[in-house]
């Protein structure tokens, strides 16, 4: 299947770089040198953006945030901006993974093959299906169309990485499942502390808020990772909240 990376990089070097890494895995690129070039090529539908932060004619946080707007598209950031904070603005804005700069290219090539993975069958991809839904307290997750809604039954959008996470706790309630099991859930190779397993966990509990009795879906087990504590139901999609 042909795979395609947009990859938005002012600097020329670099974004041959990345390309020629890239190609040596059979993805293609696409090069775009500002945040003007990166909206006219997302009209080619890239399977994955390596998004520098870093732009002439754009605070790259900004554009990431109105990407998100239009498209659930992985981004895996590749900044100079490397501070952890960086970090946690840029998953919370919607980014699902982020490589500081200078990185090692094999670790770059790693990480855009695990979001190819984790986006296979994203619903852009292949339609949606119609089928049964997750509810657990207020919430309803349709898993073939990836929607989230809330008791109100407004969708809630969720990126490639929020979904894979939260079908994961969905799939093992009070189980506790660890950084590592996680870390697979995202198809991505565990690195211990790295904390970008927290990072996403915390997006996710702030999207739910709390259960009914008050607490939080998610709870952290010292040690050990995190265990979802909330009775999960298989119902057709359907009915009535
Ligand atoms: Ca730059």
């Amino acid at each position: 299947m042909r795979q395609i990376a947009l990859i938005v990089e002012d600097d020329p070097a670099t974004s041959h770089v990345i390309a020629s890494t890239l190609a040596t895995a059979g993805i293609e690129s696409l090069i775009a040198d500002s945040a003007a070039a990166m909206w006219r090529k997302m009209s080619e539908n890239p399977d994955v953006v390596i998004l520098d932060l870093g732009l002439p004619d754009a605070d790259g946080f900004e554009l990431l945030r109105r990407l998100r707007q239009q498209s659930d598209v992985p981004v895996l950031i590749h900044s100079t901006r490397s501070e952890e904070i960086e970090r946690i603005i840029g998953i919370e804005i919607g980014a699902d993974d982020f490589l500081p700069k200078p990185c090692n290219m094999r670790e770059l090539l790693a990480r855009t093959r695990s979001l190819l993975r984790r986006a296979k069958g994203r619903p852009s991809q292949n339609g949606g299906r119609p089928g049964c839904c997750l509810r657990f307290g207020d919430w309803m997750l349709d898993p073939a169309s990836r929607v989230l809604s809330d008791k109100q039954g407004l969708p809630v959008a969720l990126g490639v990485s929020a979904f894979a996470l939260l079908s994961a706790f969905l799939d093992s309630p009070f189980q506790p499942l660890s950084r590592e099991i996680l870390s697979r859930a995202l198809k991505r190779e565990y690195v211990p502390y790295d904390r970008i397993i927290d990072v996403h966990v915390s997006q996710i509990r702030r999207l739910l808020g709390a259960q009914p009795d008050g607490s939080s879906y998610i709870k952290t087990l010292r040690s050990q990772g995190y265990v979802f504590t909330s009775t999960v139901e298989r119902s057709d999609a359907t009915e009535s909240v």
